[in-house]
């Protein structure tokens, strides 16, 4: 039987909704991302400095947060299955977010799946502002996109037969050019579009599911 890695991003892939997105809209300072665009486009701040300076106006609490979350940002269907058909194979599935721990444990504790490893950054959320606080399991700058993305979390993991990897959105970009299988939607699809590179659709996880399960390298465990 040939070993997977499957790993699934969290933000829009997981969840309907990216969580990032929903907590700055209800809780951050409207208009803070306008003003840090320009000079995040000219080069003077990074990335992860504009999340920094954004969160750092987000004023609720951990609670308020997760609620939130939990209330407004929705699951695709199909994860608990594919988490289950993954153990009962034998395959490795791990979570691999650019967002928060913190969020990313709570939905998935109400998935029944709070065990799963999870490589992500986190944050603190008080009244008084958001502190982040990045992963150490980044490693050096990507040599693609020059920035701590989720190749090297990857390269650390795999040492199986093959890699499966579902994603979304940009922080996936990297990484699916790793996988021998990638299911991709939204922005991901169409930048795997623009650059030539296969991918299969996929609506929720029971498409992923039925897909791995019919695939014959994937030859299922009795
Ligand atoms: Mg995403
Ligand atoms: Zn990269």
């Amino acid at each position: 039987m040939a070993e997977l890695l499957i790993a699934v991003d969290f933000d829009g892939t997981i969840t309907m909704r990216d969580t990032l997105h929903v907590i700055v809209d209800a809780h951050g300072r409207p208009g803070v991302w306008d003003e840090l665009e320009p000079a995040l486009r000219a080069g003077e701040i990074t990335v992860e400095q504009a999340m920094e300076q954004q969160f750092a106006t987000v004023t609720a609490p951990h609670d308020q947060v997760i609620d939130l979350v939990l209330s407004h940002a929705g699951v695709r269907d199909g994860f608990p299955e594919l988490v289950a058909w993954a153990e009962a194979n034998d395959h490795r599935l791990v979570v691999m977010s650019a967002g928060f721990r913190c969020v990313i444990d709570e939905v998935l504790d109400g998935l029944g799946a709070g065990h799963l490893e999870v490589v992500a950054n986190d944050a603190v959320f008080t009244h008084d502002g958001c502190t982040l606080v990045w992963s150490e399991d980044r490693g050096d700058p990507c040599e693609i996109c020059g920035r701590r993305c989720k190749r090297h979390a990857i390269h650390e993991r795999f040492d199986g037969d093959r890699l499966v990897y579902v994603g979304d959105g940009i922080s996936d970009r990297c990484a699916s050019l790793l996988a021998d299988v990638v299911f991709a939607r939204a922005g991901l699809a169409e930048w795997l579009d623009e650059e030539g590179v296969g991918y299969i659709p996929y609506g929720d996880f029971h498409d992923v599911l039925r897909w791995l399960k019919n695939d014959p390298d994937v030859a299922e465990a009795a």
